[in-house]
């Protein structure tokens, strides 16, 4: 099915396939401090209640409602973290600050600044009149017990790490982070920091899938280069699938001679696709290698720095969130303006790399081209927060056409008067 006769698969079949072979790694148990990022493996529940006891809103008087305005002895006063070792009988009134638990007797809570301070400080004016359980955050008001605050699934962020830390939990069940193997095919390729010799250039698709990977949320095993040998190619896609949940290569993937990725992701697994309808990145191989017992992606990308990026971000990606347990794990999809107009490529959809801004005037999102799309040019990815979708067709797409686009970074801010 590899070579040139393969016929072009279509971008959103290729998602299916490769979303079909990615399983979600079996989860851990990690420590809320390392949790960030991760998604939940099993639902977490509320054994206690919050507040575990009624507990003041507010800094003030705790009273019996029932008393209404007037004055009162101050008969104790209980601080955020203590208990109260009184009871405030009707008549009395015990000074409170926020958080802190209700004294037995009182129903109610009424705010310092609805009362004053009387001569001697051993008693105090209370000028509102409080309903029962006014300003008190009644047992479970927050967080009810047995209720399930976070569901299966859910990606953990500040608040999820807040919720569980409020309940008192300090390890969760997650899945793991993916191990994601990195190698560049090619003699040409010289590590930065190098010289370069006749003939050479400098390897940027590592560099650059290991911060991508990284960005979201891999952990990087650095498989470094190697030439366009069948030999070293073997030992090294061994390793990669040995050692990591999923492998990247890039390059060796197009038609010349010394191309020998995909016949040999052939040999060790089986090869899924290997040609795909899409600008840039036709070459873009996806292939599972099993390797003691468990099932290994590989993703041979093309050699040319923005290809390699692009089908990273496409296919990659989601592939990368489902092992970690992600239940949607598909780029965000948004609707964008065009800034100037776009020239469509009659034979394949384009992923035209762009810079997404938010225009307050135009009341939506714009998309500014980066030029020039060639796939060695790297500088096309420069600054690109979003891939716009351009169907195939015929001659130009008007500036102002609404494009869905797919987020692959952060929108950023553009200074207000622009905005
Ligand atoms: P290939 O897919 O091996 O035919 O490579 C396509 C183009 O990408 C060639 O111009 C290569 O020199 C270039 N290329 C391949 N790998 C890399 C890399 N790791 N970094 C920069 N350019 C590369
Ligand atoms: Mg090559």
């Amino acid at each position: 099915m590899v070579g040139s006769s393969e016929p072009l698969l279509e971008v959103e079949e290729a998602l299916r396939i490769v979303l079909a072979q990615a399983v979600p790694l079996v989860p851990v148990w990690v420590s809320l401090s390392a949790a960030r990022g991760h998604i939940l493996a099993a639902a977490v529940t509320a054994a206690q209640p919050l507040p575990p006891f009624p507990a003041s809103v507010k800094d003030g008087y705790a009273v019996v409602a029932a008393d209404g305005p007037g004055d009162y002895p101050v008969i104790g006063a209980v601080t955020a973290g203590r208990v109260a070792g009184f009871t405030v009988k009707p008549g009395t009134v015990a000074y409170i600050t926020t958080g802190a638990p209700l004294p037995a007797g009182a129903d109610a809570v009424v705010m310092v600044e609805e009362t004053e301070a009387l001569p001697g400080e051993q008693s105090v004016r209370v000028r509102a009149r409080v309903v029962s359980g006014a300003d008190v955050r009644p047992i479970g008001y927050d967080v009810a017990a047995g209720q399930e605050v976070l569901a299966a699934g859910t990606r953990l962020g500040a608040a999820e790490i807040g919720l569980l830390a409020t309940l008192g939990i300090s390890t969760v069940l997650v899945y793991p982070q993916p191990r994601v193997a990195l190698l560049s095919t090619g003699d040409e390729l010289v590590a930065a920091g190098a010289r370069l010799g006749p003939g050479q250039i400098y390897d940027s698709n590592r560099p650059a899938l290991a911060a991508a990977v990284e960005a979201m949320g891999g952990v990087v095993v650095d498989l470094g280069m190697v030439g366009d040998t069948r030999a070293a190619l073997v030992e090294a896609v061994e390793r990669g699938v040995e050692e990591a949940d999923l492998l990247l290569t890039s390059g060796g993937v197009s038609l010349g001679e010394l191309d020998l990725l995909k016949p040999l992701l052939g040999e060790l697994g089986v090869v899924h696709f290997g040609r795909l309808r899409m600008k840039p990145g036709k070459p873009c191989t996806f292939a599972t290698v099993e390797r003691a017992g468990r099932r290994r992606l590989v993703f041979a990308l093309p050699g040319n720095p923005a290809s390699s990026l692009v089908t990273f971000y496409l296919l990659g990606v989601p592939a990368l969130r489902r092992l970690a347990g992600w239940v949607h794990p598909q780029l965000v999809r948004v609707q964008v303006c065009l800034e100037e107009a776009l020239r469509l490529d009659p034979e394949r959809p384009e992923y035209h790399r762009v810079v997404v801004r938010w225009e307050t005037s135009r009341g939506g999102l714009v998309a500014a081209s980066t030029g020039n799309q060639a796939s060695s040019r790297l500088l096309s990815l420069r600054s690109a927060n979003a891939l716009l979708e351009l169907p195939r067709g015929e001659g130009l797409l008007a500036a102002g056409s609404s494009v869905s686009a797919l987020l692959i970074g952060d929108l950023v801010s553009f200074p207000l008067s622009e905005g």
